[in-house]
């Protein structure tokens, strides 16, 4: 448009400079060619504007395009961001959600151990208050054994002192139903043990006294004090070791079966499932429980042990080989087996008396040393046969009455001397 404006103004100005000079003719003929020119002026500068518009239609259109391209631009960045942002955000929340989730199983795992914290606390006091439960009982309970042994100690000392021996003797406590060692001659007491207790109550300087009880009160009458030497062909046993004190042994022996002739016994295994008789309290009972696993039948003494034997009541006796010798004489149907046992007989005394046990001893070994112990077995051994075979001698021809069932409470039956 101002190319056009410049064209026209310079034609016009060309016309009227011309106009002022030459003639009307050349003048109208410049004119015509200023006009003209003027116009082809026109029309190429309408040219150029058109030119120029189309270009400027063309830039706009472009720039349309571009505008449109940017905006297109703009709007994938806007998706681009919004998507981002979206997924900024997704992370986030799975982040909260991990954190949250993490959180929890802090506190979880918090709260476990606070329990676990309260059970060890818990545990602790429990034993704790065990602990101090525990204390508390055997205090009492040491209180309680300081009263027990005062009492006890009260109570010995009255018992001793009741129990007490008379000034000058020495009490020996036996059963007297086991010949050649200790047996009634008439209401005396005799036999070996006997002559080894008057032996030692000699060195002693005293008097012997004797008590006669059953064998199973024997050594709890020692114990309790009764007398201060038992001696009734006792074997030495490990559970009565525990018990009392026993002396270097005098005699070594055993048990043995008293069976009728025509129904012999000679192994243990004999006896499985028959009826046995034996000694309340001997080591023939022992061995009838332990070795054999059945119970005996018991009697107060070997020799009704074998009337019940000869009365039909039992099928076989187990007793100590010497009683039991004693027991067959003169009995013609009747016999011992071998040995069952091996065992030895000592004097007992109540524990804890050194000085007792030694001099004891020193009778003991001095009677073995001189002789004088098998002298007395001997002596003592063919008067307890001769005793036997009187009073089988003296005996109605009647069957032998059966044995009483075992006796209950031992009989305390002090003999005269
Ligand atoms: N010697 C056996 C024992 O000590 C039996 C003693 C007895 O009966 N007097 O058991």
């Amino acid at each position: 448009m101002k190319k056009c404006m410049i064209a026209l103004t310079a034609a016009i100005s060309a016309s009227l400079i011309l106009s002022g000079c030459g003639d009307a003719d050349s003048a109208a003929q410049k004119t015509d060619g200023i006009i003209s020119g003027a116009k082809s002026a026109v029309e190429s500068v309408a040219d150029k504007a058109a030119e120029a518009a189309e270009a400027a239609k063309d830039g706009i259109a472009d720039a349309a395009e571009a505008a449109k391209e940017a905006a297109g631009a703009v709007a994938d960045k806007a998706v681009e961001v919004k998507d981002a942002v979206a997924e900024k955000v997704a992370e986030v929340k799975e982040a909260v959600a991990d954190k949250t989730e993490e959180a929890k199983e802090a506190a979880a795992e918090a709260k476990d151990a606070a329990a676990e914290k309260a059970a060890e606390v818990k545990e602790a006091a429990a034993e704790k208050a065990e602990e101090v439960k525990a204390e508390a009982v055997d205090a009492a309970a040491a209180v309680a054994d300081k009263a027990e042994a005062a009492v006890a100690a009260v109570a010995a000392a009255a018992t001793a002192a009741v129990n007490a021996p008379a000034a000058g003797t020495i009490r020996m406590i036996t059963e007297a139903t086991f010949p050649p060692y200790e047996f009634r001659q008439g209401k005396e007491v005799v036999g070996i043990d006997v002559e080894i207790c008057k032996a030692i109550a000699k060195a002693l300087g005293k008097e012997l006294k004797i008590e006669d009880v059953e064998f199973d009160s024997v050594l709890p009458s020692l114990i309790a004090g009764k007398a201060e030497l038992a001696a009734a062909g006792i074997t030495v046993t490990e559970d009565r070791k525990m018990q009392v004190d026993f002396s270097v042994p005098y005699v070594r022996t055993g048990i043995v079966f008293i069976f009728a002739k025509d129904k012999p016994f000679e192994k243990a295994d004999d006896a499985k499932g028959k009826k046995i008789g034996v000694q309340n309290g001997t080591t023939s009972a022992d061995f009838v429980r332990e070795t054999l696993g059945q119970e005996p039948d018991m009697f107060d003494s070997p020799a009704s042990a074998f009337a019940a034997l000869k009365a039909g009541k039992v099928d076989a006796v187990i007793a100590d080989i010497d009683p039991a010798k004693a027991v067959i004489k003169g009995q013609d149907g009747y016999d011992i087996s071998d040995l069952l046992t091996v065992e030895e007989y000592a004097v007992a005394i109540k524990k804890g008396q050194p000085e007792l046990l030694a001099t004891i001893n020193k009778v003991i070994e001095g009677m073995k040393d001189s002789g004088e112990l098998d002298k007395i077995t001997d002596e003592w051994t063919a008067k307890a046969d001769a005793a036997a075979a009187a009073e089988e001698a003296a005996k109605p021809a009647e069957e032998a009455k059966p044995a009483d069932a075992p006796a209950a409470a031992p009989v305390v039956a002090p003999v005269e001397k």
